[in-house]
């Protein structure tokens, strides 16, 4: 699934290809991806529109239009991003095609359908509850003096389940949590509630370290994630206990634990973290 890494490495790809173009057209659309609004006012807002600017917010893709709408992206867990010729062959799963002025075509492609598309202001996609309120940007100025809010402190959940929280963090999914626990040495399967202070700061930080370096890789493939252009990203090579449950521990060398916590898979180690 793709996390903060991934969607600002498509994010980082689009923009300078994507800003000040003309949507020409929109050549194709499945309406089961559109959550909002119908589909012809999706198509009568997006015709012609000029795109100002492209963003992201937690895991979401926000292209900014003229007309002050965001056409907004999530790729759910296997959706894909991506700007191609318009004689390259369509693939199967390709939900939206949007025809840029001078040539170009942007393609939203999701096997697994989780993802979504939206139009709307900022106003109207919050109020509607189709844009979800989202915590601190991981990498946005002041995250490493970031504590815990109230809510976390006084609940019953795992540290994994609190760093999965978009409300409380957003953009970390699965493997970045996985990933920041096992550089901060603290286990992910805690009660979140009873980390000290030090051990807060140290998850802060290791979950800044990791994103980085995986925006470096420009991101983490695993079977669909692809960048702005259809590229695998280079991550993988670099996970330290992600699906690597059974495996020996890249700095202790005794083999990782694998459980499920809120349902998702979790991997540490039970030497070095605490
Ligand atoms: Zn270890």
């Amino acid at each position: 699934m793709p996390e903060l890494p991934e969607v600002e490495t498509i994010v980082r790809d689009l923009r300078p290809h994507l800003s000040g173009r003309r949507l020409e057209a929109v050549r194709s659309l499945n309406p089961l991806v559109l959550r909002h609004p119908e589909p012809e006012r999706f198509v009568a807002g997006v015709t012609g529109a000029e795109v100002r600017s492209v963003g992201r917010r937690g895991k979401f893709i926000r292209i900014g239009l003229e007309s002050a709408e965001l056409l907004v992206v999530h790729l759910g867990m296997s959706g894909t991003l991506t700007l191609e010729e318009p004689d390259v062959q369509v693939r199967p799963h390709t939900h939206l095609r949007l025809e840029l002025a001078g040539g170009g075509e942007l393609r939203f492609r999701d096997p697994r359908r989780f993802g979504r598309v939206l139009l709307g202001s900022e106003e109207e996609l919050e109020a509607g509850g189709l844009l979800p309120r989202l915590g601190p940007e991981p990498l946005g100025a002041g995250f490493s003096s970031w504590v815990p809010p109230e809510t976390v402190q006084s609940s019953l959940r795992t540290l994994k389940a609190v760093l999965l929280d978009q409300s409380v963090v957003a953009g970390c999914g699965n493997i970045y949590a996985d990933e920041a626990c096992f550089l901060a040495r603290v286990r992910p399967t805690r009660r979140a509630a009873g980390l000290r202070p030090r051990e807060w700061q140290r998850v802060v930080i290791a979950l800044t370290v990791v994103l980085r370096e995986a925006i470096r890789r420009r991101g983490t493939s695993f079977s669909d994630y692809r960048d702005g252009f259809g590229a695998r990203g280079e991550a993988y090579e670099s996970l330290m206990v992600y699906g690597r449950a059974g495996l020996p521990c890249v700095r202790c060398g005794s083999r990782l634990r694998g459980t499920r916590i809120a349902g998702r898979m979790t991997v540490y180690c039970a030497r070095c973290q605490r």
